[in-house]
């Protein structure tokens, strides 16, 4: 009969200093065995942490538990150790850069940078490892044996050519995928347009073929500080739960993981339930052996976001006085993307048009002029009949008003923005105040955290 997967439980104290983090990492991996038995002398460890954008956690792990891993690993004898990241698309293309503001609007921040101004590059350097953006390093081709949304991808070699690989992810909410845990934190391994492409609907499947490449041997969750509601970035709130928790099967670690924010199924967890179905792990709570704290001990119920607790239909048709959408035949990341296109057209006080999916049924003449009037997605884009009526003459008349891509993701929220700026209801500035912020409000959330954290500006 097979063993049971284990996922160790360690839960300590608020506040945490450096050291009470040693005793909490080196307890949940003591729990499993030690990494002593598992990592030889002189091999590469590499480590891939969840850097989600320029702010710490609970957005992004928290640099002492990556510092932390870091020295267990070469207690254990490794030569060398790589902390990998590759942030999220929207850091790398959208997110307002607020330290440059005085340059005028500076979007978008390298791995690098977040690395910088996390205080990540100077923890790991101090701890003996190196750190590696995703953008920087070296990639190669890889077919993904048993992929079914991902066949072919461009991948880091430092992680395929690894001794040990350990993924160390947080305990967040997310918009798209519910929660973000292990599973979901190795996209950020694909390179930018891999990145970019994964959130479409078959996003679950997209991170669970991503695991099939290269398998974590480990995962060490940071659930120090969780993030719920609208996750995993400025939109979400944090939950202190206190607690490390590790495991060597990743799909074991999300349930349990998934359990303490409070869903009571895990199986609803789309990546969970799909690497289980997969063969990547075990997803039955039944069949995993809790070490360590028990869930119920931890357990906190997290505010999932709204689009999991709610029909995704309330927060987009019918809501904004000054919204007319014409949305048909589109799937749920169009759906979702046009939550997010209404609420920034719903700040201006002017009527718009929206038009999103396949072939949706818009009347004879619409009500609002060709320049308020938004095609979003490919489907829109590429729609016969009067759609393609109404693009003509935008197209004749220079008005360039179509939010292309499928999915139409953060470059179709650049460009809405843009749009809006050029056509004189949005400023700049309004952009510029909401990251300083959106920067404020977890800054000095995290400063109360851990005095000792000296950001780079
Ligand atoms: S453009 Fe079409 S296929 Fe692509 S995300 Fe939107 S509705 Fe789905």
């Amino acid at each position: 009969m097979n063993k049971k997967p284990k996922v160790a439980i360690v839960k300590g104290e608020f506040p945490f200093s450096t050291s009470d983090i040693d005793a909490m990492v080196g307890r949940a991996v003591g729990l499993l065995g030690g990494l002593t038995k598992r990592i030889k002398k002189g091999d590469h460890v590499v480590i891939k942490p969840n850097l989600f954008a320029p702010y710490p956690p609970p957005v992004s792990v928290d640099r002492r538990v990556i510092a932390s891993v870091v020295r267990l690993a070469r207690q254990a004898g490794a030569e060398r150790v790589t902390v990998i990241e590759g942030v999220s698309v929207g850091t790398l293309m959208k997110r307002v850069n607020p330290s440059l503001s005085a340059h005028g609007m500076v979007r978008g921040f390298s791995t690098i940078d977040v690395m910088g101004m996390l205080g990540v590059k100077k923890a790991v350097e101090e701890a003996g490892g190196e750190v590696v953006g995703v953008e920087d390093t070296k990639k190669v081709v890889v077919d993904i044996k048993g992929g079914k949304a991902l066949h072919r991808v461009n991948y880091p070699k430092a992680v395929l050519d690894a001794d040990y690989f350990i993924n160390i992810p947080a305990m967040k909410t997310h918009t798209m995928t519910m929660v973000t845990l292990s599973i979901k934190n190795l996209q950020g391994l694909l390179d930018e347009k891999g990145r970019y492409f994964s959130h479409r609907d078959d996003l679950d499947q997209h991170m669970v073929d991503i695991s099939k490449i290269r398998k974590p041997d480990l995962v060490i969750l940071d659930g120090l500080i969780g993030m719920e509601g609208m996750g995993a970035g400025e939109g979400g709130s944090p939950v202190e739960m206190g607690i490390i928790m590790a495991g060597d099967d990743p799909v074991a670690v999300d349930a349990i993981a998934s359990m303490c924010m409070g869903v009571d199924n895990p199986l609803v967890v789309g990546t969970t339930r799909i690497a289980a179905h997969d063969g990547l792990g075990i997803a039955n709570p039944f069949l995993i052996e809790v070490i360590g704290n028990t869930v119920s001990e931890v357990r906190k119920k997290f505010q999932l976001p709204i689009n999991f607790t709610q029909p995704i239909e309330s927060i987009v048709t019918g809501v904004y006085p000054n919204i007319d959408l014409y949305i048909g035949g589109a799937c749920p990341t169009c759906w979702l993307m046009t939550a997010l296109m209404e609420s920034a057209l719903a700040k201006v006080p002017q009527r718009f048009s929206l038009i999103v999916g396949v072939d949706p049924k818009v009347p004879p003449k619409i009500s609002t002029d060709l320049e308020h009037t938004f095609f979003l997605g490919e489907c829109a884009l590429s729609t016969g009949g009067d759609l393609r009526e109404i693009r003509n003459e935008m197209q004749l008349k220079g008005i360039d008003r179509f939010l292309g891509g499928c999915p139409p993701y953060e470059q179709a929220l650049v460009k809405i923005e843009e749009i809006l700026i050029q056509m004189g209801y949005l400023k700049e500035e309004d952009l510029i105040k909401k990251a300083q912020e959106h920067k404020k409000k977890f800054f000095d959330y995290y400063r109360l955290q851990d005095s000792t954290w000296e950001p780079e500006s």
